[in-house]
């Protein structure tokens, strides 16, 4: 459904990303693990324009794009294809729960307010957030503010949810709540690829695991393959730090 080829990414002088091939099917979960530094989240924002890539390609289903040199319509076609999930929430703070969600159906999707509006309240019911509609970020702990981001993607219905470490800018008691939700989306089969440092959430819902390093892909499996039997060594050593 999602296979990239061959991405790579500069920053000045720094090689972020050295060649990366990914294939996600439909329906499956992927998780990218990797040290701090190894390329991770620019992957993702190379997959979504957020960073444009050196090289490489996308094809999300019938279309393929060119990863560096994308016109702005192919742009605008990825990202109806892929939705984004943000550390940080990126949430609008002037705007209530249900306008976060609401504004890319109505601005990015041309859908008309009633509709858009019917469809944010079941994606606000489905992260566990009837009761905060009309809440702002400000009035909503972390968790919350991340549910808001999660029903937000899940309210677009993309081909494929890009979850760039959801929880890693909450505190340690909010984070099972937000696993919680990003489990039940894919027990739905949402196809979703998640760079995150929680291990248990990668053991258990994962189909496929990546570790990276370097800039590079050094193995991918299921997650018994990684956690219990991995190849390499970089792989075992990274384990041996976080497990
Ligand atoms: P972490 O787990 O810490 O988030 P990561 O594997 O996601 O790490 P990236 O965020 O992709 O790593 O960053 C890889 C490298 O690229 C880092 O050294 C980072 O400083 C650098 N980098 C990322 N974005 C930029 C940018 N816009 N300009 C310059 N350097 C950048």
């Amino acid at each position: 459904m999602l296979d990239i080829q061959n991405v790579h990414k500069s920053f000045g002088k720094n090689e972020i990303l050295k060649g990366v091939n990914l294939t996600v099917d439909k329906g499956d979960v992927v998780v990218i693990l990797g040290p701090s530094g190894s390329g991770k989240t620019t992957l993702l924002r190379c997959i979504n324009f957020l960073e444009r890539a050196d090289q490489g390609t996308a094809k999300f289903g019938e279309l393929t794009v060119d990863l560096h040199s994308a016109s702005k319509k192919e742009v605008l076609d990825v990202r109806k294809r892929s939705a984004f999930v943000f550390q940080n929430y990126n949430l609008f703070n002037n705007k209530t729960a249900i306008e976060n969600v609401a504004e890319g159906l109505i601005v990015g999707r041309k859908i008309p307010k009633v509709e858009a509006y019917k469809i944010a309240r079941e994606a606000l019911d489905k992260v566990g957030l009837s009761e905060k509609y009309d809440s702002y970020p400000s009035q909503l702990s972390g968790g919350q503010q991340q549910r808001v981001g999660i029903a937000r993607a899940v309210a677009l219905n993309p081909d494929v949810i890009l979850f760039d470490e959801p929880t890693s800018a909450l505190d340690p008691e909010l984070v099972g709540e937000v696993l919680e939700v990003m489990k039940e989306i894919a027990r739905e089969g949402t196809t979703m690829i998640v760079v995150t440092h929680e291990m248990q959430f990668a053991k258990d819902v994962a189909k496929k695991v990546i570790f990276m390093d370097g800039g590079n892909i050094v193995e991918e499996g299921t997650p018994h393959e990684i956690f219990v039997t991995p190849k390499e060594e970089r792989t075992r050593r990274f384990l041996r730090r976080v497990l």
